[in-house]
């Protein structure tokens, strides 16, 4: 397969030229729409911070093998350190819990970016992204922001993560620039995301290739929104 750079960005692949956002890369068509997101948010007494923006699939993919050969804790559903299972079906989908399959994470986009609300954050706080902080010290943030994105003037943004769309479960700190993401997404194609785990040293490869289509279905295609 003969692929040109433009069309490996759909799955964090070869070198997007994205703009750097304080440490994280952001692509360069979301960053005005950023700063007027930032400055309304500002401007009610919130301070947008990114925790996480652009992810490479070779990132990625170093997070999904970690977990898979038990050097990064891989958690249960309630979010508990489980054992790594022998079976690799079982492995596989205990790493979709919590991770996206390289290639086919929004963050390769460049156009979604994790975010808490700075003002919150007490003293030395390490953010960890999960639906109790969304639900306590960020709850007045993310209701804002529900508002927002409720209304006409959300500059495009949204949440991806919602309950009722695929398997993933609900991000509420994980926001999307819809308009620059569906440019990017409408090049992704599994025959060429097949072809890169084909030539990919990828944990549970084989039951990967074996369950593409659904695994599509429910973890990619639901959020190509
Ligand atoms: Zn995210």
């Amino acid at each position: 397969m003969n692929l040109s750079s433009a069309d490996y960005l759909p799955y964090g692949l070869g070198t997007p030229d994205f703009v750097d956002v304080g440490e994280y890369k952001v692509h360069r068509d979301v960053v005005p729409y950023l700063e007027k997101l930032s400055a309304l948010v500002a401007s009610h007494g919130f301070s947008l911070r990114i925790e996480s923006a652009y992810r490479s699939f070779e990132r990625q993919l170093s997070i999904w093998n970690r977990k898979a050969s038990g050097k990064l804790p891989l958690l249960s559903a309630e979010g508990v350190p489980m054992p790594v299972p022998s079976d690799e079906e079982e492995l596989m989908y205990a790493i979709l819990t919590w991770s996206a399959l390289p290639g086919a994470s929004r963050h390769h986009l460049g156009t979604d970016l994790d975010v808490v609300d700075a003002n919150a954050c007490p003293e030395n706080y390490e953010v960890q992204l999960t639906p109790a902080e969304c639900d306590g010290m960020f709850a007045p943030f993310h209701s804002f922001l529900d508002q927002v994105f409720g209304s006409d003037s959300s500059f495009g943004f949204n949440r991806v993560f919602v309950p009722g769309r695929g398997k993933i479960r609900p991000e509420r700190w994980h926001i999307a620039h819809l308009p620059t993401s569906r440019q990017l997404l409408d090049k992704f194609s599994l025959d060429a995301l097949r072809h890169i785990y084909e030539n990919t040293e990828i944990a549970c490869k084989q039951v990967i290739l074996a369950r593409l289509d659904s695994l599509a279905e429910e973890y990619i295609y639901p959020y190509f929104i």
